[in-house]
């Protein structure tokens, strides 16, 4: 052989996959799914976001965290070649369906081809007793998510074909980590310099918010919080733990209802809905107050271009990308405002062509 080859490969097994020492720490924030609650309209993925991590020589893709994961998170995830077994970890804000029906798509596939591991952290609040006194448990969740495989069959026939797959189905490839959601910042996920923080918010029983804060800046998820005060008169629609975690957050992304939407306006909304819902006008607000740089609006209630919202009507007419901007206009917030559709992504720092 060539000894020349010989140095080129041991070259490249020693630096190829690595990136250099001086390479810049980068963060990207994708939204995986902009759907706002329960419906499916026009070919939208319900809600969740991406958070990658790296620098210029991995494409900011060392550390992959997503957050929620509705409807169709599998399909987003693959237009930009993040497979499910590539996720570090999966963190949930709450237990509704719209955050997270595509979870079990998720695990199923990533036991169907990664059943050798390694193991992913699921991240969420523990079981939490409703007022009403039945129990929220995202543990149960995600330790059942294969059952119904499992009682159809298909995880015995799929292991008889390929033995290296759990035989107790993708269960077996998570690593619940639960937290008691608290009213200050509390570390929940850590790997290397990315660190994840969590704080409690309203919405339902054992709602959560999440920090993710890395060398190359800072981003806020904060699913679907408001206010903990469930109806006027409060002063903001807004979530006060999620503005104490978002100080000096590089970026917010949230959910969102528009104030046309509001029960007076004869949109058929009840007012517990809307009033569980942070507007856009108030996010705007909380984002000029915490110094953000850039405000991602995500489950959108009502999506863009929908005559209705599931069962409630838009007063008015459908809603364009422009109407979310004049209800955040008022706010006098300055930054970057993203009105939220699938796979819109936000870079820090941002590359030479974004600027
Ligand atoms: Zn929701």
């Amino acid at each position: 052989m060539n000894p020349y080859l010989i140095v080129v490969a041991l070259v490249c097994f020693s630096s190829c996959a690595i990136p250099s020492a001086n390479a810049a720490p980068c963060l990207v924030v994708t939204l995986t799914g902009t759907q706002g609650g329960p419906p499916a309209f026009n070919g939208l993925a319900g809600s969740g976001t991406l958070v990658r991590y790296g620098d210029d020589g991995n494409d900011c893709g060392n550390v992959k965290l997503q957050f929620d994961a509705g409807r169709g998170t599998s399909m987003r995830l693959s237009q930009i070649s993040v497979q499910p077994g590539q996720l570090s970890a999966i963190f949930f804000t709450h237990v509704h369906s719209d955050h997270t029906d595509g979870f079990g798509d998720l695990m199923q596939l990533r036991w169907f081809y990664n059943s050798e591991g390694p193991r992913i952290d699921v991240v969420c609040s523990s079981d939490t007793a409703s007022p009403r006194g039945f129990a929220l448990s995202c543990n149960k969740f995600a330790m059942h998510i294969g059952d119904a495989f499992l009682q159809s069959g298909e995880i015995a026939q799929r292991h008889s074909e390929n033995e290296k797959r759990l035989p107790r189905g993708p269960s077996g490839l998570i690593n619940v980590v639960t937290f008691e959601p608290r009213n200050e910042p509390q570390v929940v996920w850590s790997a290397g310099d990315v660190k994840v923080s969590a704080i409690r918010s309203m919405h339902i029983a054992g709602h959560a918010s999440y920090r993710v804060d890395t060398p190359a800046g800072s981003v806020v998820v904060g699913g679907d919080a408001s206010n903990d005060v469930a109806a006027p008169p409060r002063a903001s629609s807004t979530s006060d733990q999620v503005e104490r975690l978002a100080k000096g957050a590089d970026v917010i992304v949230h959910s969102t209802v528009h104030p046309v939407m509001a029960p007076e306006r004869g949109s058929g909304m009840p007012s517990s809905s809307f009033h569980r819902q942070s507007t856009a006008g108030d996010l705007g607000a909380m984002a000029k107050r915490t110094g953000a740089r850039h405000l991602m609006l995500t489950h959108l209630i009502p999506s863009i271009g929908a005559e209705r919202h599931g069962g409630w009507k838009v007063p008015g007419g459908p809603l364009t990308a422009d109407d979310y901007r004049k209800a955040v206009e008022p706010s006098g917030f300055a930054g970057n405002l993203v009105v939220g559709t699938d796979l819109a992504s936000v870079r820090l720092p941002a590359t030479a062509a974004q600027r």
